[in-house]
């Protein structure tokens, strides 16, 4: 859901400024440009870098195809990469699609906590590693990787680095002079932006001229991604990213009670669900749980009715089980018997009490009875 402070900056770039054609076409360039930048630096201040290293995409899929393929397409051999079983689908098909033009790929197995064993990503260093690509938190069990250790072992052996950091931006402190990345993906509509905008952190001092173009057609944001700006989605994008540098601390509070509301509701209502996923380094308002001893039906089937108002709590699933937590170790019974839950800043304590206790009623069917699972 769009933050509605963040709608109400768009609507003069779709109204006004698009109806006034017959106004001097320098002014209304002029006011785009001018609000472009303005987004631009804004989105600059909540990561910590200057308004030049960012550049205007779709959203943090094209990111990571611009950065991912750009700098592959960088080297003149081919090369090798490394990346976890547990990225965003885009990150693992842009190297699958990059294994079969003669890349490399490692992908990493996890701990069962979800958290990236920095040993192993060491062993597997090979001569010719060119990139690293791991998520900063994930968008299924919530987890935030070692970020600023795998960048020191990427500076140590002169390889890129590259962080999809669509689900952190907005939601934890992403400092990207302290954590010392090459390449940054982020999107808009995931820190409550407009959909369809999003945009890619390039280090200006690490990467200048490393990034291949894979667009071509102008010279929009530097020939690195032609074709006209979306300005009401940048303009709505820059708004979003102001708000949640300001309201940030507050929205860790929030969220953090929210959630602990849901787990204890739920815990007294089932007595033994699990969480997947480190439950200390995690974002606020993600959860992602296990019902164990339910029949084998796949539980999200049955939960349909927490998302649909816009403000309740939302629980969302793949039919197919999931690539995350199959990584994590997880049996295919007891990923039918798990839901993940995102609980946003719009959410308010009765929709909690009302998820949860839906929630429980679905489960609670779904329980398999101790003699039943004798008998049978
Ligand atoms: C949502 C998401 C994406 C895709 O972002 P879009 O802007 O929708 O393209 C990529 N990576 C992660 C981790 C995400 O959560």
């Amino acid at each position: 859901m769009i933050d509605p402070r963040a709608l109400d900056k768009m609507m003069p770039y779709m109204k006004n400024n698009f109806g006034n054609a017959s106004s001097s076409e320098h002014l209304y360039g002029w006011q785009s440009n001018e609000a472009v930048n303005n987004a631009r630096e804004k989105i600059s201040e909540l990561i910590n870098c200057s308004p030049n290293e960012i550049f205007f995409t779709s959203g943090a899929t094209e990111s990571n195809n611009i950065s991912i393929i750009g700098a592959i397409n960088s080297f003149d051999s081919n090369v090798h990469a490394i990346t976890s079983k547990t990225e965003h689908k885009s990150i693992l098909d842009i190297f699958k699609h990059l294994s079969k033009n003669q890349t490399n790929v490692t992908y990493l197995n996890v701990n069962p906590d979800g958290l990236i064993n920095l040993d192993k990503l060491n062993d597997s260093i090979e001569p010719d590693t060119k990139l690293i690509s791991i998520m900063m938190a994930n968008n299924e069990i919530g987890v935030i990787q070692p970020i600023e250790e795998i960048s020191k072992i990427c500076r140590k052996n002169g390889i890129v680095f590259h962080v999809d950091a669509a689900q952190a931006m907005g939601k934890i402190d992403l400092d990207v002079m302290k954590l010392n990345i090459d390449l940054i993906s982020v999107s808009s509509h995931k820190l409550y932006g407009p959909k369809g905008v999003g945009a890619l952190y390039i280090n200006r001092k690490t990467m200048k001229h490393k990034i291949k173009p894979i667009f071509f057609g102008g010279g929009h944001e530097n020939g690195l991604r032609p074709g006209t700006l979306a300005v009401h989605n940048i303009v709505g994008f820059g708004e979003a990213c102001s708000i949640a540098k300001n309201e940030m601390s507050r929205n860790h509070i929030l969220l953090n009670s929210l959630t602990n509301l849901m787990l204890k509701k739920l815990s007294e209502g089932f007595s033994d669900i699990i969480i997947n996923g480190n439950m200390n380094i995690r974002i606020p308002g993600n959860l992602n749980i296990t019902f164990p001893g339910l029949n084998q039906e796949p539980l999200i089937q049955k939960i349909k009715d927490v998302a649909v108002s816009s403000g309740s709590a939302c629980t969302t699933s793949t039919p197919e089980p999931s690539h995350v937590l199959r990584a994590l170790g997880m049996s295919k019974s007891l990923i039918r018997s798990t839901i993940r839950i995102g609980i946003g800043k719009f959410n308010s304590k009765d929709e909690i009490k009302y998820a949860a206790s839906y929630i429980l009623e679905v489960v609670n069917k779904l329980k398999i009875n101790k003699k039943e699972a004798i008998d049978g």
